[in-house]
């Protein structure tokens, strides 16, 4: 971008390392490798994500790792692709009470709803053991802490203390 869209001006633009991206739903999630073009005009900024689907991919990703409960944002940016309540065999109303914590998610619907999405979400194998790894953590915690990176083959989650299994990789 060049020209401001709303007042012509001139825009400059500057890459973001460490960017609060809450507009997915999730408060928690920094992403390196956004632009941020802003008018030197009128001040309006507009925010450049390239391969958003991807980026939304490997949060999901990450999120599926995440040590302790799902948070309810986080029942709720993953359930999206997966059309959770009917493969549950739920109703979207309990899946709604579950998102603006009226009611808890149990531990086994935490557990069948990251499936759902490791078996969806090409850019990562899940691990089984992952899911024993959550034993314990019987109530919801708060949203994790993610940080995302484009590497050549895309975006992905850096491994991090809010992820299960991922933050010391196995050594053989
Ligand atoms: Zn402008």
């Amino acid at each position: 971008m060049t020209r401001c869209a709303e007042c012509g001006g001139p825009v400059k633009t500057r890459r973001e390392k460490h960017y609060r991206y809450a507009e997915c739903g999730l408060p928690n999630v920094i992403v390196d490798g956004i632009e941020v073009s802003e008018c030197q005009r009128c001040g309006e900024t507009y925010t450049g994500i390239p391969a958003i689907e991807g980026l939304h991919r490997a949060i999901a990703a990450a999120v599926i790792y995440k040590k302790g409960r799902l948070a309810p944002e986080e029942i709720k940016f993953l359930r999206k692709g997966v059309d959770f309540a009917k493969r549950m065999g739920t109703t979207p109303e309990t899946v709604s009470r579950w998102e603006n914590r009226k009611a808890p998610m149990g531990s086994a619907a935490d557990r069948l709803l990251r499936l759902l999405v490791a078996k969806e979400t090409p850019v990562t194998e899940y691990h089984v053991d992952v899911l024993a790894q959550l034993a314990g953590a019987e109530r919801p915690t708060k949203p994790a802490r993610l940080k995302m990176a484009r590497g050549p083959k895309g975006w992905k989650f850096q491994p991090g203390p809010a992820l299960v299994g991922v933050s010391r990789p196995e050594t053989q």
